[in-house]
């Protein structure tokens, strides 16, 4: 089963795609992850992105055509995969239906994570990632000064830079106008199922919700 894990940035692709990966046992293949360690290794596609990123644009639709490929080629994922972070443009989308003709990817489906913006606003401005173990942390979870409530490690919560406010607001913005349209465009070439999620609830029913919704994949 290939699962697109989609929503506007905030919406809990990253924390129910980990979810379900682990219930379903298929990997979580996370762009947004992938760029990121790219940046903290300092690697030449990190030189690419870094300013990029921070600034809450999109990376270019080439250099994402490289990256999904590889990605999608890998043994890793012959059993399956949930895509988080791509497409993200409706010409990614075409560059995406053109991989998944050549590999035989039929049997795909999109969950659409919805919350509305001003919900993902709070949450996105309030949230902390813990370079340890990878989770997202909101600010009202943590008990102990300076620890994961996660994984315990200590001192490993940061803030990711576009996480900001105003690259927030940024991120949201291109979210709506150049990520939004790929729900159009799956409606009018329905090459896989949407299926509509409630992302404005408790982390455990979201899961409930998505796992129970895929049987209908
Ligand atoms: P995410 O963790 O998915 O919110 O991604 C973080 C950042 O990585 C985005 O704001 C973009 O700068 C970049 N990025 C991730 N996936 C893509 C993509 N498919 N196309 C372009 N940029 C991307």
């Amino acid at each position: 089963m290939e699962i697109v894990i989609f929503g506007a940035p905030g919406a809990g692709k990253g924390t129910q795609a980990k979810r379900i990966s682990e219930v379903l046992n298929i990997p979580h293949i996370s762009t947004g992850d992938i760029l990121r360690s790219a940046v903290a290794a300092k690697t030449e596609l990190g030189k690419k992105v870094e300013a990029i990123m921070a600034a809450g644009e999109l990376v270019s639709d080439d250099l994402m055509a490289q990256l999904v490929r590889e990605m999608l080629e890998s043994d890793k994922v012959k059993n399956g995969f949930i895509l988080d972070g791509y497409p993200r443009t409706v010409k990614q989308v075409e560059y995406f239906e053109k991989i998944r003709k050549e590999l035989n990817l039929n049997n795909s489906c999109l969950l659409n994570i919805q919350v509305d913006f001003d919900v993902i606003f709070k949450r996105l401005t309030s949230r902390l990632l813990c370079i340890n173990c990878n989770a997202i942390v909101n600010e009202s979870d943590i008990k102990e000064e300076n620890t994961c409530p996660v994984c315990g490690a200590k001192n490993s919560l940061i803030k990711r830079k576009d996480d900001a406010p105003e690259v927030v607001r940024r991120r949201l913005n291109v979210y709506k106008e150049s990520t939004e349209p790929i729900l159009e465009y799956y409606e009018k070439n329905p090459t896989l199922k949407i299926i509509n999620v409630n992302g404005d609830q408790a982390v455990e029913k979201v899961t409930e919700e998505i796992l129970a919704k895929l049987k209908d994949c």
